[in-house]
This record gives structure tokens, sequence and C-alpha cells, in this order.
């Protein structure tokens, strides 16, 4: 069991309210800012059951930015692509982009809890910052004008601990979303999934496998993914009209597992690990600022496991938040930075509901309509392979933020593509020196400085606290992906904490580039 039964302190700085993977992780990436955190987790331990398994190239990134990264990856089963199957003709054999010289996987499976214990590992890892307390729930939150008021039952009785900004990482079911009044909109898909992990040893390659209508289960819809430590994960549809209670029976499920296992070819001896039911629901906040308390992952969103954006999305909404938060604290950014967060994020948790739902309405079609066009689709598909792009699964990838607020202007010209626009995730890249320039991200904001010779000091950039990365004419693959064509004298690209960009200049002048930060308010 985790610790700790000491008394609860009266103050702090941040009080996050569940320690679930995106509380653990921003306390971990508050931490690595320099801000101490209280994190305030009703359970005893990290979470059991059939949770998240499948995380992202973005998300072991922001894991990186906490060292979390490493056992993430030694650990979890990466992989690229998969196959789907119409009955028993495979009918999709995709690939996600990757090429060798990436960093990560596109994808990783690895159980839930695994991710927790990174994430709260690499937030112990900066010292005494991070206080994560077990067994203990909040029940009240009184907002004030300039903190809130939460109220927290632990072992050791009820306490009231004032904390200058509450961040809510309390789940689906979030209490601090009901102790403001604040309701998830949106909408629930009736379709259901039984949800199976089992243990079995496989030699099968890794890989997602999907089956529409299979001999093993007619007329059903099957997932499988294989995850560390023998497990597999089975998701299958329920039959329309059938009684989710029952469906979940054991006497109901290890049948349809053991026919769909025999089907496959896979018959080593195997145990049910948990057996659970879902429905896709794609439900938002209008808004993640209210005064002083922040709403991120499940709190904030509900977005369908079909398209894996929930947990994915959610350490997005601290990779975000944390280096804002942090700012503020610190005294180093006006409170108005918290909005941006919002904006971003609600823009991010709509795009990924829209794909979220795209997948759900192929996986589980929601009416006829959809269900004949999905049957047509897979028909076709069998032999022609224009079709075959429609079967094609939608992966989690990060959103791009348009519009967003920080975005400065000043593009200038010599760009060859839109890859590095203000808003967009900065693009990864080998340098000359065959290191990954997305390292260099998740510390604080960085300057790309593209010159052919190492630039002279740009004063106007130190004196603001951003450092500069030269990035040589060798380093051709970041040249290239960062628009910049043959003949172009140099460029500035200022890209945040998280990883986005936030302007670009083309030229070596620093004083736009100054000038602009200067009036983006995002120093005070
Ligand atoms: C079957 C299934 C498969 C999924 N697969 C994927 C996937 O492959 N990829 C993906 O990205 N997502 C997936 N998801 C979604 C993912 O599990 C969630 O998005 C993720 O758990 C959200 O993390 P969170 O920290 O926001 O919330 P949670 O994981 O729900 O954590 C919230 C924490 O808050 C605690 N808490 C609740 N109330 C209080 C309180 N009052 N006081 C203190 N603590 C409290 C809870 O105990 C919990 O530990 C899947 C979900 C399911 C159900």
């Amino acid at each position: 069991m985790l610790k700790t039964s000491s008394a609860l302190p009266s103050h702090t700085p941040v009080l996050i309210a569940g320690g679930g993977p995106v509380g653990l992780t921003l306390a971990a990436l508050l931490a690595r800012y320099g801000v101490a955190s209280l994190v305030v987790e009703a359970d005893e331990a990290y979470c059991t059951g059939s949770r998240a398994i499948c995380m992202s190239r973005r998300s072991q990134e922001i894991l990186g930015w906490v060292g979390a990264d490493q056992p993430l990856v030694r650990k979890g089963l990466s992989w690229v692509g998969g196959r789907s199957y119409y009955r028993d003709r495979e009918v999709l054999h995709f690939e996600m982009p990757t090429e060798p010289t990436q960093r990560f996987a596109p994808m990783v499976n690895i159980q839930q809890y695994f991710v927790e214990q990174f994430a709260h590992e690499a937030a112990l890892a900066f010292g005494n910052l991070a206080d994560v307390r077990w067994r203990s729930r909040v029940s009240q939150v009184r907002q004030q004008d300039d903190g809130v008021e939460v109220v927290v039952q632990s072992p050791g009785g009820t306490s009231t601990v004032r904390a200058d900004w509450l961040v809510a990482c309390d789940g689906g079911r979030s209490t601090v979303r009901e102790q403001l009044g604040l309701q998830l909109q949106g909408m629930e898909y009736e379709g259901r999934y039984v949800i199976v992990d089992i243990r079995q040893k496989s030699r099968r390659a890794v890989e997602r496998l999907a089956w529409f209508d299979p001999p093993s289960n007619p007329g059903s819809t099957l997932l499988m993914h294989r995850q560390p430590d023998d497990v597999w994960r089975i998701d299958y549809q329920i039959r329309p009209g059938e009684d989710p209670l029952e469906a979940v029976r054991p006497e109901n499920v290890l049948p349809r597992v053991q026919s769909h296992l025999r089907m496959i070819g896979e018959d080593a001896p195997w145990e049910v690990l948990w057996i659970s039911i879902y429905n896709a629901k794609c439900l938002t906040l209008d808004d993640y600022r209210h005064g002083r308390v922040l709403f991120a992952g499940d709190a904030a969103h509900l977005v369908p496991i079909f398209g894996v954006r929930g947990l994915n999305s959610g350490l997005d909404d601290a990779g975000n938040l944390a280096w804002k938060l942090a700012r503020v604290v610190q005294g180093r950014s006006p409170q108005v930075l918290l909005d941006s967060y919002s904006t971003e994020r609600v823009h991010a948790a709509r795009e990924n509901m829209a794909y979220g739902a795209k997948s759900t309405e192929f996986m589980a079609p929601p009416d006829f309509a959809f269900a004949l066009m999905r049957q047509a689709t897979l028909r076709l598909a069998l032999d022609d392979a224009t079709v075959r792009p429609l079967i094609n699964p939608r992966q989690s990838a990060p959103i791009t933020y348009a519009r967003s607020p920080l975005n400065l202007p000043g593009a200038g010209t010599g760009w060859s593509d839109a890859s590095a626009t203000p808003g967009s995730p900065a693009p990864e890249a080998l340098l000359a020196d065959g290191s990954h320039l997305s390292r260099h991200f998740g510390a604080g904001f960085v300057c790309l400085v593209f010159a052919t010779r190492p630039p002279s000091a740009l004063e106007a950039l130190q004196s603001r606290g951003v450092p500069c990365l030269w990035v040589e004419p060798e380093a051709t693959q970041a040249w290239q992906r960062y628009g910049l064509g043959q003949g172009v004298a140099g460029a500035l690209v200022l890209v945040r904490p998280d990883g986005y960009v936030m302007g670009r200049w083309s030229g070596l002048d620093a004083s736009a580039l100054a000038a602009a930060w200067d009036a983006s308010g995002v120093a005070t």
C-alpha cells in the first residue's frame, strides 16, 4: 500500500483532486517547473480493472518531460499498425506514420496502472514538491476570490485545505464538477461493448486486431490488443436487445471468448482477469476554467474509447496546463494565460469527440443506416482496395490550435509548407548530431534558430528568458519539416514549453520576435 497518514497541510499553491494518470502526471510536470502541489486521491493505490491501454507517441513525449517515458517504453509493447477482418477475410492492413529515426513508436500498449505508477514515481523524483495523499477524498469545494477552500476526508479525519488553485482531475464522476454545479454536455451512444482482460501466452505480433461479423461470434464486432504480462484486451459488441447485466456474467462471456480464441488459433490455457461493460460517450464542459478551479482529463471531457483519445488527451491537458499554471503561480504570467488553456483544450476535446464519434459509428453503428453503410463498406473492401481506408481506425494525434489566442503574428515569407505554423505541434526531427529535436521541449520556451552559421547572441530573447537552439543546415530533416526550402537564409521559430509552435519569423532579426513576445501578454 502507498503512504501516507500525516496531517494535511493547511495551505497549498495547487491542490489536485484525483491521483489518476492525469492528476499524477500534472503533479510531476508542476514539480518539474518547481511548483509544489498536493494530490488528494480517494483510492488507496493505483487503479485496477480494464482501463486505458494504448498510449500515443505524444503521450510518450509528455511523459518524457518528467522522465517517465523510459519505464513506460521498457514495460510496454510498441506497435505500428493493425488488421481488420470481415467475417474470416482480411480487409485492411494499416500502418501508422512512422520511420526508424522516430524517438517513440506511434503507440505503446500498457495497462493504465503502470502509467499511474511511472507518473507517480516521476513526481516523487523531484524531491518533496509533489505530496500525494491516498485514501483521501475531496468532499466540498468553496470558491473564493483569491483561492479555493477544499474539504478533504482522509484516514486522519476531515480537514480544510486552502489552495490558491484547484485542478479537478477526479475523473468522469468528478466531485469538483458536481460541487460547482457544472454538467458535461454532449451525447451518449446506446451500443454496448463487453470489455474482457484475460491472461494467455501468445506469440502473435503486437497489432490492433478487429473482426466484423466473425464466424466465432456472428453479427458482433470484436477488438483485440496485446498488453504486457501476457494479457489480452478483448472488446466485443453485445447483441441488440441483450441485457448488459446478463452480458457480463462469466457464463455468457467465457464461451464467446473461447470461441474466438479457437477461431484465431490461440490455444494456450487462459484465465479471465476482469470483465466490464462500456458505452461510448462524447461529453465535455464548455469551459475548463471556473475562477480558481481548472478541469483536466475525464473530469473535463469523456470521449469514446474507439480512437484511444481519453487518457491520451488527458495527458495533453496536463502538458498544456502545467507550464501555464506554473508561470501564474510563480508570478511570471498573468492569470489570463489560464484562459488559453480552456480555449485550446476545449477545442481539442471537440475535435477528439468528432474523431471518436466517427470511429464509434463504425465500431458500433448507432442505427440501421449506419449498419447498412458499414456492411456495404466491408463487402466492397473485400475486393476494392480504394474502399479500405474507410475502415481505417482513427488513432490518437495531437490537435492543432489554429485559433489559439497565444499564436503570434509575423510569419514572413519563404515557408514551403504549413506543418510548423503557429498553433501546430512542433514537428519532430533529427538534429545534426543525430539527437531528437523533441528532447529540447517540455522544459520551457525555446527559440529554434535556423541559420547557416552559429547565430550571434540573440540577446533580445536571452534577456527575456527564452533560450535559443541553433539548428544547423546539416539538420536537413529539421529544415525540411519546418518548411524551410532551398535558399532560405534563416528563420526563428518560437516553441512553447508544451512543444507547440507559438510563432515563426523568416530571417534572423530577433527584434520582431521580441516585440511579438512583449505584446503577447504571456510574461508579466
Ligand atoms: C475500457 C476502457 C479502455 C480505455 N482505453 C483507452 C486507451 O486505450 N487510451 C486512452 O487514451 N484512453 C482510454 N480509456 C480512457 C481512460 O481510461 C481515461 O480517459 C483515463 O482514466 C482518464 O484519466 P483521469 O486521470 O482523468 O481520470 P481517472 O483515471 O478516472 O482518475 C480519477 C481519479 O480521481 C479519483 N477520485 C474520484 N473522485 C475523487 C474525489 N472526490 N476525491 C479524490 N479523488 C477522487 C479516482 O479514485 C481516480 O483515481 C479507456 C477507458 C476504458 C474504460
